[in-house]
């Protein structure tokens, strides 16, 4: 090749370079060598606030003491609470420590020995199904569900009807439909029972399914329906009446310790949850596994024997985006949840506030 033509081939390639278009990508920008970075996905997280947002952080340290002609029992020395700020910003969690300033706060009180005991029924509850509408007209046709018997909670009854449960390693014949309809349908069923199923469902408190598992089918005799979520094992609860509720200055989410049976199976449960408000009749409700573990049966006596105040520190925060959400799921707004100013207006203006 001469010179000459060296210089012309050199002369096409740059007459190339210049008139070709720049290479864009799908956005319409110039496309680089390197790939764009990307922002990584913020991790994912439930329903809880951050541990950053410090909504659950507990005020009482700077609050000014219940009884105003008091200083607050103690306050945590500027050096503490810099450091508590600087491990929650880094995202290490709680860390105010107040061993050296202050005892720890006792939050189970005994009954004092001369205050009368307070005893309640026990209601033994065995593996059942609450259904949805859409779901009860699925399994069992279009005919309403039929009462077999009404139970303690008002309104609550057993229907006639039952479904089978079909899990990954077996199934549960005869399963009891419980009425009415629920907006969202729910199996509660023993850990036992989740054993034969073969799944792994959590303990939760009836309604609360946002940590429920689904992976089991439902069999009706006009058809099946397979749950995505729904399936809890129910934590143990005292419902109360609102008469027995003023009566024993119990209240809605208060958590109590409750003596069960008599004689060698005795035990004292922990952490039993207070549902309490209209519609409630007093009883203490177990499942299968903890009667048979305790050695206690339906119509059996049970006492408290401690409790802790269920504060606002257990009320959940809502938010704007939770507000949206829960629309979106068709779910409730808990009635004790704590609503910020925009998840009020939210809420109202989606018709979900019942309050
Ligand atoms: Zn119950």
């Amino acid at each position: 090749m001469t010179d000459a033509e060296l210089d012309r081939l050199a002369e096409i390639i740059a007459r190339a370079l210049l008139e070709r278009p720049p290479d864009r990508d799908d956005s319409g920008r110039a496309a680089t060598w390197l790939p764009t970075p990307v922002r990584p996905a913020p991790p994912a997280r439930g329903t809880e606030p951050p541990i950053w947002s410090g909504a659950a952080q507990d005020l009482s340290d700077v609050a000014p003491s219940r009884d105003g002609d008091r200083s607050p029992r103690f306050r945590a020395s500027t050096a503490a609470l810099t450091r508590a700020t600087r491990a929650a910003a880094a995202g290490k969690g709680p860390a105010v420590d107040r061993s050296a300033s202050a005892p720890e706060r006792r939050l189970t009180r005994q009954r004092p020995a001369n205050s009368p005991a307070i005893d309640v029924r026990v209601g033994v509850s065995n593996r059942h199904v609450h259904l949805s509408e859409a779901d009860a007209r699925t399994l069992f046709g279009s005919a309403p569900l039929s009462v077999a018997r009404s139970l303690t909670q008002p309104g609550q009854f057993a229907a006639a009807e039952t479904v089978a449960v079909q899990g990954p390693k077996g199934s549960l014949e005869s399963v009891r439909v419980v009425g009415p309809a629920r907006s969202e349908t729910q199996l509660e069923i023993a850990l036992a029972d989740a054993a034969v199923l073969g799944v792994a469902p959590p303990v939760a408190a009836s309604g609360s399914l946002g940590e429920s598992i689904g992976g089991v089918t439902l069999v009706g005799p006009t058809g099946r329906v397979e749950l995505r979520r729904g399936v809890i094992v129910a934590a143990r609860h005292l419902h109360l009446s609102p008469t027995d509720s003023k009566r024993w200055g119990l209240r809605d989410g208060d958590r109590l310790d409750v003596r069960c049976g008599v004689g060698a199976r005795a035990a004292t449960l922990l952490d039993v949850l207070v549902r309490s408000g209209e519609g409630h009749a007093t009883e203490l409700h177990l499942d299968s596994d903890e009667a048979r573990a305790v050695g206690v049966t339906t119509g059996d006596t049970a006492t408290v024997v401690a409790w802790r105040a269920g504060g606002p520190a257990k009320r959940p925060l809502i938010t704007e985006r939770d507000v949206v959400r829960l629309a979106r799921e068709g779910a409730r707004i808990p009635a004790n949840a704590i609503l910020t100013p925009s998840a009020r207006d939210r809420a109202s203006s989606l018709g979900i506030l019942d309050r």
